[in-house]
């Protein structure tokens, strides 16, 4: 049994699928001189079936980005094909009797090792170069999944990674996938996001579990303890079988408020909404009893595609949201590319820090004409149902201004070609970097409503990466840090008689809402699978309790002490959603 950091609840069992990466464990082994020729023909057959790889990426990212991003591949090719390298693996086989995927990660190693050492940075990025093309040979030769296998899994499966791309969770064959444990990752990654979202119990931080299971071994997932356990005795398995009936018993009972309002035992209304990603989410949106969408994240349409999606094609798909939550809103968070979530072809901007650099509203801006079309696209929709706008990840005031004035630009030719849309559309920001929240009485100003992306928020004021395991422990949204920048928040946005709501997943853990209930949040957007469990737990409290526990985790002393606070009022409140194991 492997503990890692539960992100994602429930239970499954099934057989693995081991996705590839070229940083694992390569097996050494002696060959005997008559395997020599078989392990040839094994490097060959590898190496010739990564050429179709990279003349494939490399089709796709020319018709994407045009001829010269592509040419980065011609150099991917010359390194497959070097010859020098190609000899010196042939050597370690044929002379020195090294099986071929030793052989061939040795040489690779010494190759990228010797590039990278002359602390040149054009000949590091060559070194970087190296460790990509061979990870691809290897994967070959070890017959590991690649992302692209995933899109046709051929049986129900449990996916184990180093860690998932956003890009590579949304294209999943979703019908068939049971669970994902990965070595990283932490609870706000964007695959913990999507398998929450997806209802598919995961587990991320599990170190290496990649090299411990193998392709075609059977495993169970536990989604709320946070373990995968490989090769289940019986009695496990019976165990998990009722730990499963009894978690749907209680969702059962809590599904049965589906229709019933979000409001506390005194009277006070919240509207708990949901977070989407695309028209696909509809079901589950609808399933859930949320009043409309706190949160799409449109980003979700740009990226897996080669091409950019159009205007008319974005406004389809905004116009069905929008009439699937119709009465209630939906807030469309313009994209937050960057970061995490890149197109394929823009996936090697080689940025050092993508969560410090050109990500979200940096990049609409930066380009125009890709953000007019969203913006068109969002005002076409908002015709046909209650839409709202929302920009991400704005850090000056500058910044939302331009975003308007574009905004506005596009308003006017909607108007002179006679375009219907909806002229009082709200107009919102995400508060997810500290710097807004600290300003947020002059932003407030200038917008309708904000909604605060406690995962980034958390990310950013604390300094902790948001992706890795390593500091997993330091991601703490209940820091006093964070919880004060939501009350600077709230407190600006009530002077300006403006609307507050919190999207990041700090609003669908129920050990966390009642502090968010105390500060004066609005709105709650959470998952949909969390909408029930949220609500539940809402039903059951009283205002001035919340308001307590606001004031005692503001003065706290660390996050676990604000953390215990809330939770202790939620538990007593709804001890059904804090069952014990
Ligand atoms: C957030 O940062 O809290 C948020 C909701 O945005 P995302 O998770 O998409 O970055
Ligand atoms: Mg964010």
């Amino acid at each position: 049994m492997y503990r890692g950091i539960p992100v994602s609840a429930g239970v499954s069992h099934g057989k693995v699928i081991v996705l590839g990466d070229a940083a694992r464990t390569i097996l050494r082994r002696e060959i005997r001189a008559d395997e020599t020729s078989g392990e040839l023909a094994r490097l060959q057959e590898a190496v010739a079936r990564t050429r179709r790889d990279l003349l494939e990426v490399q089709r796709q990212v020319t018709e994407a980005l045009g001829t010269h991003e592509a040419s980065l591949f011609d150099a991917h090719l010359l390194v497959l094909e070097d010859e020098m390298m190609l000899a010196e693996v042939h050597h370690l086989i044929g002379e020195q009797y090294i099986n071929c995927e030793a052989a061939y990660h040795q040489v690779v190693e010494k190759f990228a090792k010797a590039l990278g050492e002359l602390g040149d940075d054009y000949l590091r990025e060559r070194a970087a170069d190296i460790r990509d093309v061979g990870g691809r040979v290897l994967d070959h030769l070890l017959g590991r999944a690649t992302e692209q296998d995933l899109r046709h899994l051929r049986e129900p499966c449990i996916i184990v990674a180093p860690d998932l791309a956003p890009s590579t969770t949304a294209v999943l064959d979703r019908t068939r996938v049971l669970g994902f444990a990965t070595d990283g990752g932490g609870t706000t990654s964007h695959t913990a996001i999507m398998a929450r979202k997806l209802g598919i119990p995961a587990v991320v931080g599990l170190g290496d579990i990649t090299s411990r299971v193998r392709t075609g071994e059977y495993a169970l997932i536990d989604g709320h303890g946070g373990t995968l356990t490989v090769n289940p005795t019986d009695q496990t398995l019976f165990e998990y079988g009722q730990l499963k009936q009894r978690r749907a018993a209680l969702d059962e009972r809590i599904a049965a408020l589906r229709d019933q309002p979000a409001i506390t035992l005194d009277g006070h209304s919240v509207t708990l909404a949901a977070n989407i990603d695309q028209p696909e989410d509809i079901p589950s949106l609808v399933d859930s009893g949320a009043h409309g969408v706190g949160l799409f994240r449109s980003e979700f349409l740009f990226i897996n595609r080669r091409e950019l999606p159009t205007e008319e094609e974005q406004y389809v798909a905004y116009r069905q949201v929008a009439e699937a939550a119709a009465p209630h809103p939906v807030v469309i968070r313009t994209m937050d590319l960057g970061g995490d979530k890149l197109p394929p072809a823009w996936a090697r901007t080689g940025e050092q820090n993508p969560f410090l650099g050109w990500r979200a509203i940096r990049i609409s801006l930066a380009l125009p004409e890709v953000f007019e079309a969203q913006l068109r696209a969002i005002l076409r929709a908002s015709a046909h149902g209650r839409i709202r706008i929302m920009y991400p990840m704005i850090s000056s005031l500058n910044e939302l201004r331009d975003a308007n004035a574009t905004l506005e630009r596009c308003r006017d030719d909607l108007r002179s070609e006679g375009i219907p849309f909806d002229e009082s559309m709200q107009v919102g920001m995400m508060i997810e970097v500290p710097g807004a929240a600290l300003i947020a009485e002059t932003l407030a100003r200038e917008v309708d409503f904000f909604s605060i992306g406690t995962n980034d928020l958390t990310g950013y004021t604390l300094a902790v990466d948001r992706l890795n395991e390593k500091v997993a422990p330091l991601f703490a949204p209940t820091h006093p840090g964070v919880l004060r920048l939501i009350q600077m928040t709230v407190e600006a946005a009530r002077k300006h008689g403006r609307w507050v709501g919190v999207c990041g997943e700090a609003a669908g853990d129920p050990g966390v809402a009642p502090v968010l209930l105390g500060l004066g949040v609005d709105e709650l957007s959470v998952t949909p699978s969390s909408v029930p469990a949220i609500k539940f737990l809402l039903r059951r409290l009283r205002m001035p309790e919340a308001v307590t526990v606001a004031q005692a985790a503001l003065n706290a002393e660390s996050a676990e002490e604000a953390l215990k606070i809330s939770t202790a009022l939620a538990r007593k409140a709804a001890p059904e959603l804090f069952p014990a194991g």
